[in-house]
C-alpha cells in the first residue's frame, strides 16, 4: 500500500483582504492536482460568484453551505446554531471518509465567535485531523487555541481597504 502523505492544518485569519480568496485558489490548485476538495461554508448562504465558478469543478470540488446569510447581530438565533451544528456533524463525517483530502472550514472563525459552536468543537477538528487530511479554517479573529493548534496561520494584514470609504462588497471582487 502507498504510505500515506502528512496533511496539515492552516489558518487564514486577519481584517484585510484575501481569506476567502487564499482557501478558494488553494481548492484549484488541489483540483488542479486531482485532489478532492470538501468546502463547508458558515454564515454565508447563496450563490457568491465563487461558488457559481466552482460548479463547475463539481467533480473534484464539493460545497455545502451551513449559514442561514444573515448577520448575526449579538446573540444568535436557535436556527443558526442548529444550522452550524449541522455544519459541524457533516465536517465530522467527511473528516473520516476516504473521500476527500482537502477540506476547508470558510469563516469557521467567525462562526466559533458568534457562538454558533464553541471553539472547543472546531479545535476537537484539528486535534482529530486524520494525518493525512489538509485542513483550512478561514475567517477574522481566530481563536488563540486555534492558532495555537495550527501548523500555518497567515494573518491578512489590512494596511488600506476601500471599504473604508465607503465602497461595498462588489460582484466578481469580493462577492
Ligand atoms: P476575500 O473574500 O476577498 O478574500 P476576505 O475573505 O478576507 O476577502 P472577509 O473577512 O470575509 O474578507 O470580509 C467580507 C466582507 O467584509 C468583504 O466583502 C468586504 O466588503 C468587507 N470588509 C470590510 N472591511 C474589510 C477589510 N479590511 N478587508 C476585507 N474585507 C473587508
Ligand atoms: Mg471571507
Amino acid at each position: 500500500m502507498e504510505s500515506k502523505k502528512r496533511g496539515y492544518t492552516q489558518v487564514y485569519t486577519g481584517n484585510g483582504k484575501g481569506k476567502t480568496t487564499a482557501a478558494i485558489g488553494l481548492a484549484i490548485r488541489a483540483a488542479g492536482a486531482g485532489l478532492k476538495v470538501f468546502i463547508a461554508q458558515f454564515i454565508k448562504m447563496g450563490d457568491y460568484s465563487e461558488i457559481k465558478a466552482l460548479k463547475r469543478f463539481s467533480d473534484l470540488i464539493t460545497v455545502e453551505q451551513f449559514g442561514l446569510g444573515r448577520f448575526t447581530d449579538g446573540k444568535p438565533a436557535p436556527e443558526d446554531i442548529e444550522a452550524a451544528q449541522k455544519g459541524l456533524e457533516r465536517i465530522k463525517a467527511v473528516m473520516v471518509s476516504d473521500e476527500y483530502k482537502i477540506i476547508i472550514l470558510e469563516e469557521a472563525n467567525v462562526a466559533a465567535m458568534l457562538g454558533l459552536f464553541a471553539v472547543q468543537d472546531l479545535l476537537k477538528i484539528i486535534i482529530n485531523k486524520p494525518y493525512d487530511k489538509e485542513l483550512v479554517i478561514t475567517g477574522r479573529g481566530a481563536s488563540p487555541r486555534i492558532i495555537e493548534n495550527a501548523d500555518l496561520v497567515t494573518e491578512m494584514k489590512d494596511i488600506k481597504h476601500y471599504y473604508q470609504k465607503g465602497v461595498r462588497a462588489r460582484v466578481g471582487i469580493e462577492k
